[in-house]
């Protein structure tokens, strides 16, 4: 997989060129070109690299494909789309989305009283908010609040005494007044149909969230009763993240579609949208056959809306906007992870390695024929002979027939022999050799830990698309495993055999190598753990300027040592004053030197928890470049 499954998640958003992966826009520019110019000016840890460009795509994406299939079908209903805020809420991020999203009256979606700050605020008037999820008095208050102020918001129910507050609220707010002024009202129901996979709880009889039919009748007659009827304009449903099938959406859409028609024909006039939740899956997969979806954006699009019309048409309705909420299929592509390699952990077992003697065990000097002679035509043969002789070589060290030096000479040839095997026989990949693979995979030391920056990983094994940013000229030879930073055996991806990756063989002590995880700008940065205190690494944002260059701004440093502690409401003036008083009144330390200490304390504190200088290129320089 020498283009690293690029063409199967890639999107053509970005393009191997020569030896680098690259920005598939523009003049292009390569990801290690942007890297090495971050890292000039001293930010040394994981970077996150934003891209407004891939979001603004996304979203005129999903826009223009839904528009097409309304054309397409001649459909009444509008198109609108709201972001999810739970599935990234960092400001950059919001900010450029906002920027980029100015001409499609593009709206948040909340669920919670924090994100309905952001919502409220970041949302221009008139674009659609939409709030979700379990609701108190306070933040119904909020949605008037909204409503006041001239948003167009939509509170969805997720349970009747959600219903029954908002009717308490709405006295409260507009009783004594002439002119009430409410939110919208969006009812979510309880599918029949759930999604499958990994995220699919949200949907199904069994799910958190939702009216069953019994529920819902009751809710319409509640709203009737206290003459908020007309303000009931949604449907809602999600049935899950990261839908790998589009069946369970067209058994949803058809269940919801009925229900909306149901509704309206018995008297919800204002009854206008359908809202049809998330759950757009990304395509996160670097291998052929492992696809994680079945279908296209075109395909999606024109199952909802010709269903929609369909059953318009049957239940003689007009035909409802439709709403989407699609958050990971908007944020996903747009943030890229680069971690530089600190250390490759199989260094052992490289030729410099061996100890050969004058006169070596017979087996021993086979062994070295078979590495030496190793070619393609004889490479599975002179495999087997070297597994062999390994055998007979670990038995003879037990009898004590041979010494240390002639075992780790073993261990070496033999590790040799299958990796330069493996290498000659790449294209045949039998169950033999990737059951080796396993044998002789190098551990590469990353500096980031998975907990903060890959969390779902961590959590559910989600993979994500795993580049090197240069050598791609070259092909890869070790299999390979990453480990992080953090103390936690957890923090590792493994060699796996189904979904191998394979990386260069590279002396970091003499060139550095960074890699790049794609597709990790939906849900991994607010589900980060600070395990081990590793925060949120340092991000920037890349735009492209009308000349076809880029610049760099939105630099934000990773949280500073103290400042983590202060998160944990540690008293950090105090802990910063302990260190120093300790430092002043030592009678082992002389004055001088408590100068220099101090010194060097004082910049440490003011640097985050990621390795600065692992790589002894760095480390030669020391001190004064860590002073930048
Ligand atoms: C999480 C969520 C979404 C976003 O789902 P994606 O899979 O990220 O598109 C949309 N709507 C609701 C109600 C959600 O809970």
């Amino acid at each position: 997989m020498k283009n690293f499954g690029l063409h199967i998640w890639g999107d053509e958003n970005f393009v191997i060129q020569n030896d680098t992966i690259n920005i598939n826009h523009a003049q292009k520019p390569s990801l290690l070109q942007i890297t090495k110019e971050i890292r000039e000016k001293g930010y040394k840890g994981p970077l996150l690299l934003r891209f407004p460009h891939l979001i603004k795509k996304q979203i005129s994406t999903l826009f223009d494909t839904f528009d097409k299939a309304k054309k397409e079908f001649d459909y009444q209903g509008d198109f609108k789309a709201v972001f999810p805020l739970k599935v990234n809420q960092f400001p950059n991020f919001i900010h450029a989305l906002m920027d980029v999203s100015k001409t499609y009256n593009y709206g948040l979606e909340a669920g919670s009283k924090a994100e309905l700050i952001i919502a409220m605020s970041k949302t221009p008037l008139g674009a659609p908010i939409t709030v979700n999820g379990f609701k108190d008095k306070e933040m119904i208050g909020l949605c008037f609040i909204a409503a006041k102020m001239g948003h167009n918001i939509t509170v969805t129910i997720e349970g009747l005494t959600e219903l029954e507050t908002i009717i308490q609220v709405n006295k409260e707010f507009n009783d004594t007044l002439e002119n009430p002024v409410s939110p919208k009202i969006g009812v979510r129901i309880r599918l029949h149909s759930a999604g499958i996979g990994i995220w699919a709880k949200s949907g199904g009889y069994s799910s958190k969230f939702g009216l069953t039919s019994t529920e819902l009748l009751e809710a319409y007659e509640m709203l009737k009763k206290h003459t908020l009827l007309d303000k009931f304009w949604m449907i809602h449903f999600h049935i899950g993240s990261q839908m790998a099938d589009i069946a369970p959406l067209k058994k949803a859409l058809r269940e919801a579609g009925n229900i909306y028609a149901e509704l309206k024909n018995r008297g919800a006039e204002a009854l206008g949208a359908i809202n049809i939740g998330g759950g757009l899956a990304v395509e996160y997969s670097q291998h052929e056959g492992k696809q994680e979806r079945n279908y296209s954006l075109n395909e999606f699009a024109n199952d909802v809306v010709y269903l929609m019309q369909e059953i318009s048409k049957r239940k003689g309705v007009a035909e409802p906007d439709i709403f989407t909420e699609s958050g990971r299929y908007i944020a996903a592509s747009h943030a890229v992870l680069i971690a530089p390699v600190l250390e490759l952990f199989s260094q052992e077992y490289h030729e410099k390695g061996l100890r050969l003697k004058k006169v070596n065990p017979p087996l021993i000097e086979e062994l070295h024929d078979l590495y030496t002679s190793l070619s393609r035509e004889h490479a599975r043969e002179y495999l087997h002979d070297a597994l062999d002789h390994m055998e007979s070589l670990l038995t003879l060290f037990d009898l004590g027939y041979i010494d240390l030096e002639d075992r780790s000479n073993t261990e070496i040839l033999v590790n040799l022999i299958i990796k330069k095997s493996i290498a000659l026989l790449h294209n045949e990949g039998t169950d033999e050799l990737k059951k080796l693979q396993d044998r002789i995979q190098e551990k590469y030391l990353l500096n980031f830990s998975t907990f903060q920056s890959l969390p779902d990983f961590w959590g559910l094994k989600q993979h994500f698309p795993i580049v090197p940013l240069d050598k791609l000229d070259s092909e890869p030879t070790n299999p390979a495993s990453i480990w992080d930073i953090t103390c936690d055996s957890d923090g590792e991806i493994g060699f796996d055999r189904e979904l191998p990756l394979y990386l260069h063989d590279i002396d970091v002590s003499k060139e550095e190598y960074f890699l790049a995880f794609f597709l990790t700008g939906a849900y991994q940065e607010v589900l980060g753990m600070q395990h081990n205190l590793f925060t949120h690494p340092t991000e920037a944002m890349v735009h492209f300027k009308e000349d076809g260059s880029y610049h760099i701004d939105g630099l934000i440093e990773a949280q500073n040592l103290l400042d983590v502690l202060d998160d944990l409401d540690y008293d950090t003036n105090l802990m910063d004053k302990t260190l120093k008083y300790q430092i002043e009144e030592s009678t082992l330390i002389s004055k001088e030197e408590k100068r220099e200490l101090l010194g060097k304390l004082y910049l440490f504190l003011s640097e985050n928890s990621y390795l600065k200088t692992a790589n002894p290129l760095e480390l030669s320089r020391g001190f004064e470049s860590s002073a930048e």
